[in-house]
């Protein structure tokens, strides 16, 4: 069995400062790089994960997911704009030793990162994870009810174990961050 790490959206537009902060979005931060620390610092066979990867929030022209009169349901303040500091990982997000990352969301909205492509070589998240042997998922960061949620949905019906760190987790709102782990739970995703 080969675990990966699938850290979500850790960037600093969704983090406190940026244009669209989750509260909580720095401290996820700075407990994943720790949960990062210590995983590079094991020794290979004694290591949890066999992959760590990341997804980013990458938008170029993504239509009505921008508004300046957003709903923060289905419309957003612009965030996470290609080339622009917003789009990159948050600092507390150290070390940063993923193997790939996966951009979303240029033309359109995309909340899963199994909507991402490599930035390196443009592979889809589950044919990468799958050449790589990986049969179960770990997914973290934020926010939990909309990227979080999106992601390990997508991981569970792709045939992934999957398992969601609310520890390492932020929401846009508790209402919905409630809901969203019942409905993960239903669904078959576990929660620790
Ligand atoms: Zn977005």
């Amino acid at each position: 069995m080969t675990r990966a790490l699938i850290v979500v959206d850790v960037q600093n537009d969704f983090c406190e400062g940026g244009s669209l902060a989750v509260a909580g979005g720095a401290d996820v931060a700075f407990r994943i790089g720790q949960l990062l620390h210590e995983w590079q610092e094991a020794e290979p066979n004694d290591r949890k994960y066999g992959y760590v990867v990341a997804t980013r929030d990458h938008h170029i022209e993504p239509g009505d997911h921008f508004s300046d009169q957003p709903d923060f349901v289905h419309s957003w303040p612009r965030h996470c704009v290609a080339g622009t500091d917003g789009v990159g990982f948050h600092p507390n997000l150290d070390p940063q030793p993923f193997d790939a990352i996966f951009d979303k969301g240029e033309y359109a909205a995309a909340y899963s990162g199994f909507e991402g492509k490599s930035h390196d070589d443009g592979q889809a998240l589950a044919a990468w994870l799958r050449d790589k042997g990986v049969t179960e998922v770990d997914v973290c960061g934020i926010a939990t009810d909309y990227c979080v949620r999106a992601t390990a949905l997508d991981a569970h019906r792709e045939g992934f174990g999957t398992t969601v760190l609310t520890e390492l987790t932020a929401g846009v709102a508790p209402a919905s961050t409630e809901q969203t782990l019942v409905e993960l739970r239903a669904a078959g995703v576990a929660l620790t």
